[in-house]
Formats: structure tokens, C-alpha cells, sequence
């Protein structure tokens, strides 16, 4: 493989190790996908950006990638520890819609944000629901050793697999307010694998089993997707930070069980030799809560003019592992970035690929930072040296940007500085008034006819178009 040794953070072992894949030349990793009931977040989507960047790092030095993420469109409670409603029942009983059109139209929406941050499209979706006979199976298969049954359905005997909880550690007490009490359980922390439906009951969604008619608990779907996709052990299992306490560790003793492998000394018998967690964006004001009415959805940023990947900068601009605060300000700032790096493409036109040795050391550096932990902020440091770099052949500068922006996935090939425009959904004036206006106003200035070139300044006032005169970036307005 190419560069540096790629060295990964590993949440089991809170280390830092080198990547060595289980099947040479190959790279196997699994995300864990959205809950499809509701519009994802814009925190969802940085863990995508982040398993994204993951993926294109694992190809850029030379791996034959298998990504796979899933979508939980059954069995995933209100609450992580198996409490509360199914979020999917919930969503469609409060939209008084099926829940098939539910997790149709919220995975379309999804979809849409995954092209928007031009996050890669992974070898295979898994769809839960597409998968429960193989979840009962899996589930027989270890229901005799590791499960006991209750009214509520099949659930997983914690204490049956060494070192349960391992994965959490230091964090268990975060955890512990939100488990399940239900009668009978023989530890807080066992969970449902299998939730029958109460009697009298039904359910949209429910299959008949050996515990009765019911569903897969959440857990469950992605301990069996992952080994039937990627085959046990596979390299990577991704997730946010949030997973790290409950719906990993949950996996892993399912895992456990499963392959029959005990301790987890070998980090391998948890099904995945590594387990990667990214920290979570926050906002203060609340607004990434999804119960609260306008939420931080990709769409929103949109509507307010920035471009999507103004977003997918400011995740880079942080490394995955730490907490990333988003403020307007911020997304901003990391558009005006984009902005000086798109003019600094387009300023290279179409020169033919070229090769020079002047680039080699900025692609060391640029390989060194994301064979680090993926240090993302270093990267695009590397990226924004090369693009500075004066006196050199266009056609290799343009060369090292794309190969870079390969693992950035900033498009820099494609977004062109028009693209990047601040232009809100609600503006009251289009492109062509406004430059229609900036005309009229310029042969104004140039016939000294100050007066009226103000007036025209202030009915685009009028409209929200800021005229920007003598504007670093070269913008001539802004809504
Ligand atoms: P969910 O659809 O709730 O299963 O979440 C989808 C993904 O987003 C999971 O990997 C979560 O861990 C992750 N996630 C949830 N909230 C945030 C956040 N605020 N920042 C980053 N990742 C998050
Ligand atoms: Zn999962």
C-alpha cells in the first residue's frame, strides 16, 4: 500500500493502531445508517462525512474498499437502551401514513444529503427489513447459550459473553438512567434482540418468529447485515460517539456470541478489528433536537444560500474525534474558504494533467496527515500550500489539487465560484435583475452620475442584495 501506515483510532482498545487489513488489499467497513422515521440531522450527516472521508482515505492509499452502510427502517426505540416506542410506529402513527411510505420518502431525503455533501456511494445499502429471516437465524443461533425468553420477547444475556461493556468503559454510568426495566430481565443491561407483539396487538411491521409474531430489536439488524455483507471479522465499524455506550458494546456481545469467541483481547472476536467513533457536532441553542419545530437539516443551510459543501468543509476543518460547535459564523467562514479555494481552481482552467516533483513534498505531507488518525484540518492545509504555490505548471498543480481533493471530496473539479453564491430560497430578486442592475450602475459611476448609482444601490438594498464594491473575493454582491 501507498505512503505512510495508516494509523487508526480504535475505540475498543483506545489506541491509536496500524491498519492491517483481515484480507490483504482490502478494506472492509461498516456504518451504521440512519433511522429513517425522521429528516436527518446535520450532526447525522457528519457521521457520514466522516465514514466517508474514512472510505476514500482506505482507497487513496491503494485499499479495495467495501463500504456498506445500512438503513434502520424497524426496531430502533425512541430510546437507545430498549425503551419507548418503535420510531418508525411512532413517526406513522403521528403522520397517520404507513410506515413503508415513511421510510421511503426519509431515506430518499437522506439519499439527497449524501449527494449534496458528495459522500461516495457505498458498495451496498443494507435495508433492515430486507433482512430478518437471516436476523431470526441469527438469533436461533444463539438463543440456547445466550438468551432467555419473557412476555416482552427474546432477550440477550449480557453476562453470558466475557467483558460486556468493554467498548463503553469509562462511560457506563451515562448510560445506566436509560435502561429498560422490564420484569424478569436478569441484568439492566440485557437487551431485546427479538420484541414480541404484545397479544391483542398489531403492529405495520411484524414476522412471525420462534418468540412469536413481532420485530428485530435494532441491535440485532446490525450485527447481521455487517456479517452477512462483510463476513466476520471485518476491518472497520463506524459509528458516532453516541454508539460507543449502548448500540456497539449491544453488537459486539451479539458478535461474540455468534462467532463463538470469548474475550475481547483480541479485539477481532467483537466482529470488527477496528471500531471508529465520531464526536458529535453541537449547537447551543438546541436546534439540532429534531422534536424542535425549524431543526439543523441539510436543507435549511441550503435555503439560507450556503452551499452543502460549505458544510462538509467545516466538518473537515475539524478532526472527527473532537466536538465540532456549529454556528452560522462558522459555516461562513468555511464557505469563504471554499470560495478562495474554487477561484484558485478556476483560475488554473483546463490545463492538461501534468506530474512535477515540485508537488511530491506537499503530497507526503498531505498523505502523512490523513495516514494520521485522518487529520483532516492538516490535510487541508497541505491542499491550500499546493494551491499558493507560484511559478509552477498549471497543469501539475491542478494535477496534485484533484488527487488530494480525491479523499477531501470538496469537488473541486466541478464547483465553480458562481456555484458557491450565497443565495437564499426566499430572495426577492434572481441573478439576472441583480446583474442587470450592477450594469446599469457601473455605466452610471463611469459617467460620474454618483447620484443615480446610489439609488440603484439602495433599490437592491431594498431587495437584500448587498453590493460589495472592492470585495477581496471579488463578489460584486451578496443577498
Ligand atoms: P440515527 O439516525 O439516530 O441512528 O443516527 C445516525 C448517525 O448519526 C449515528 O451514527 C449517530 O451516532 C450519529 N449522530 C447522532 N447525533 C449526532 C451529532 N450531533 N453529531 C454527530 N453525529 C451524530
Ligand atoms: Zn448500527
Amino acid at each position: 500500500m501507498t505512503g505512510a501506515p495508516l494509523r487508526l483510532f480504535n475505540s475498543l482498545t483506545r489506541e491509536i493502531e496500524t491498519f492491517s487489513p483481515v484480507h490483504p488489499g482490502e478494506a472492509r467497513v461498516y456504518s451504521c445508517g440512519p433511522t429513517v422515521y425522521n429528516y436527518p440531522h446535520i450532526g447525522n450527516m457528519r457521521a457520514y462525512v466522516f465514514a466517508d472521508v474514512l472510505g476514500r482515505t482506505l482507497s487513496w492509499k491503494g485499499y479495495k474498499l467495501t463500504h456498506v452502510i445500512n438503513i434502520t427502517d424497524v426496531g430502533h426505540l425512541t430510546d437507545d437502551a430498549d425503551a419507548g416506542e418503535d420510531k418508525l410506529e411512532k413517526a406513522a402513527a403521528a403522520n397517520k401514513q404507513s410506515i413503508w411510505d415513511i421510510a421511503e420518502h426519509y431515506k430518499q431525503a437522506y439519499w439527497a444529503d449524501v449527494r449534496a455533501l458528495n459522500i461516495r456511494q457505498p458498495a451496498q445499502w443494507t435495508v433492515a427489513t430486507d433482512y430478518v429471516p437471516q436476523m431470526i437465524e441469527f438469533a436461533e443461533g444463539i438463543a440456547d447459550r445466550h438468551c432467555y425468553q419473557l412476555d416482552g420477547g427474546l432477550y440477550f444475556d449480557v453476562s453470558t459473553v466475557a467483558d460486556y461493556g468493554r467498548l463503553a468503559r469509562a462511560h457506563t454510568d451515562e448510560g445506566e438512567g436509560r435502561i429498560e426495566a422490564v420484569e424478569g430481565k436478569r441484568n439492566a443491561a440485557d437487551l431485546a434482540i427479538w420484541r414480541s407483539t404484545p397479544p391483542g396487538e398489531t403492529r405495520q411491521m411484524e414476522w412471525d418468529s420462534p418468540w412469536g409474531r413481532g420485530a428485530p430489536g435494532w441491535h440485532l439488524e446490525c450485527s447481521v447485515m455487517s456479517g452477512a455483507v462483510l463476513g466476520f471479522p471485518f476491518d472497520i465499524h463506524t459509528g458516532g460517539i453516541d454508539h460507543r455506550e449502548i448500540h456497539h458494546p449491544n453488537e459486539i456481545a451479539q458478535n461474540q456470541a455468534h462467532c463463538c469467541t470469548n474475550g475481547l483481547n483480541d479485539a477481532a472476536n467483537s466482529g470488527a478489528k477496528i471500531w471508529m467513533h465520531n464526536n458529535f457536532l453541537v449547537e447551543r441553542s438546541g436546534k439540532m433536537s429534531k422534536s424542535a419545530g425549524e431543526f439543523l437539516r441539510l436543507r435549511l443551510l441550503i435555503d439560507k444560500g450556503y452551499h452543502p459543501l460549505a458544510y462538509r468543509l467545516m466538518c473537515l476543518q475539524a478532526h472527527y474525534r473532537s466536538e465540532l460547535e456549529f454556528s452560522w459564523d462558522g459555516l461562513g467562514a468555511a464557505l469563504t474558504r471554499l470560495k478562495r479555494m474554487v477561484m484558485q481552481v478556476e483560475a488554473l482552467g483546463d490545463a492538461p494533467p501534468a506530474e512535477h516533483p515540485k508537488f511530491a513534498p506537499i503530497l507526503e505531507k498531505f498523505d502523512a496527515a490523513i495516514s494520521d488518525d485522518l487529520n483532516t484540518p492538516l490535510a487541508l492545509t497541505a491542499l491550500e500550500e499546493a494551491l499558493a504555490m507560484k511559478k509552477v505548471d498549471a497543469g501539475a498543480k491542478l494535477t496534485a489539487v484533484m488527487r488530494m481533493d480525491e479523499v477531501l471530496g470538496l469537488d473541486l473539479g466541478r464547483v465553480r465560484r458562481a456555484d458557491l453564491r450565497l443565495r437564499p430560497a426566499n430572495a426577492q430578486a434572481d441573478e439576472s435583475e441583480i446583474n442587470a442592475a450592477l450594469a446599469r450602475r457601473k455605466e452610471a459611476r463611469a459617467a460620474k452620475d454618483f447620484a443615480r448609482s446610489d439609488t440603484i444601490r439602495d433599490e437592491l438594498a431594498a431587495k437584500g442584495v448587498e453590493v460589495m464594491d472592492g470585495d477581496p473575493l471579488g463578489w460584486e454582491w451578496k443577498l
